[in-house]
């Protein structure tokens, strides 16, 4: 049992409301969710944690939901797949408002520990203009071209971890997610990315028998994906830990997303006519993750398979467009 009381920011989202699922699962008893939604629009509530709504955009708001935290995940942020974060950037940028206005509360609150979500966007395009990619070091995101408008915001963003644990003592850690999908997030409506918009897509050419599937892009750009279970429990890894740099937390498992449409298509038993919207946002042509750091620091990399994860969120996304469907 775990008696420390841990807020989740960002805890009405699919990362946040994962973790603090698994908060409770591991016998924490002092949880604070915090999240700007409303709470009948959370993907996960629990009535024995604390619940509150409020926009950490906001100074005072931060101060609130960090008042008594030992530790802090730092899993807001107003973001979403491509789609959205191309056409979005003045939004994504004002999450830097967040993580400042957390970190000067964590600072003048006397948090212990104190976690920000980093994205691989943070890394530098030039290394990733190709399909074949080299798989991204840490070290990759320097000299800085980061993706405009989310991904500066989050190497900004990261440097204010850094310099309010160097100059205030402030114990942050930071991760650098890539793609991460599971249950309980979002696969509709603009912000979903790939695993789950493609679940959908064929969810619905299944269902509608109008057997065909629009791809963004020319689907040979490639990526890795990571499963929830493995985001969060490197999270955790890396919060309790004395590492102090970004860390990269994500799948070295490299698929294009024609690949990833096969998976989908062999878990729904249908083969689709595919078109490409090559006007579409498609981000970069190539990205990985190299895990050397993370195993050398942790001797564990996410490890659960595209396939069997993507069954799980396949599920999860089948029965929410049947229970919606009515
Ligand atoms: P999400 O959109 O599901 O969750 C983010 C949550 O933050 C949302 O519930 C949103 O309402 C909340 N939020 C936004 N603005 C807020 C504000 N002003 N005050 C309070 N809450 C606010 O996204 P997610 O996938 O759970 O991502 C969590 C974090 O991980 C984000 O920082 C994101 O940038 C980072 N990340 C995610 C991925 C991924 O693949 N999901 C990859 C890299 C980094």
């Amino acid at each position: 049992m775990n008696t420390h009381l841990v807020v989740v920011c960002g805890g009405g989202g699919f990362i946040g409301g994962s973790l603090v699922a698994d908060l409770r699962r591991q016998g924490f008893t002092r949880v604070r969710s915090v999240d700007a939604k409303p709470q009948n629009q959370w993907y996960q509530r629990f009535d024995d944690v604390e619940n509150l709504v409020l926009d950490l955009e906001g100074k005072e708001a931060c101060y609130q939901a960090l008042q008594g935290a030992h530790t802090v995940y730092n899993l807001a942020a107003d973001m979403g797949g491509m789609g959205f974060i191309e056409l979005n950037k003045g939004l994504c940028m004002l999450s830097v408002l967040i993580n400042t206005h957390l970190l000067m509360a964590a600072r003048d609150l006397g948090v212990q520990r104190y976690f920000y979500a980093s994205s691989a966007c943070v890394y530098n395009a030039d290394k990733q203009r190709d399909a074949r990619v080299t798989a991204l070091r840490e070290a990759d995101a320097y000299p800085a071209l980061p993706e405009d408008g989310y991904g500066w915001e989050k190497l900004f963003s990261e440097r204010m971890c850094r310099h309010f644990r160097e100059d205030f003592g402030v114990a942050a850690r930071v991760a650098r997610y890539h793609n991460v999908y599971g249950p309980l997030g979002t696969y509709d409506g603009g912000r979903e990315k790939a695993p789950a918009a493609i679940c959908r897509k064929v969810i619905h050419a299944k269902r509608s028998g109008k057997h065909t599937i629009e791809i963004w892009g020319d689907g040979q750009q490639t990526r890795s994906f990571m499963y929830i279970d493995d985001c969060l429990k490197g999270t955790q890894m890396l919060t309790a830990s004395d590492f102090v740099e970004p860390l990269n937390i994500g799948s070295s498992e490299l698929v294009s997303i024609n690949q990833l449409v096969d998976i989908v298509e062999q878990i729904a038993g249908v083969t689709l006519e595919r078109s490409y919207n090559l006007s579409a946002p498609k981000g970069v042509n190539g990205r990985n993750s190299d895990n050397t750091l993370i195993r050398k620091v942790f001797g564990w990399e996410p490890d659960t398979r595209l396939r069997d994860g993507m069954e799980k969120t396949y599920r999860w996304i089948h029965d929410q467009i049947v229970a919606a469907a009515g």
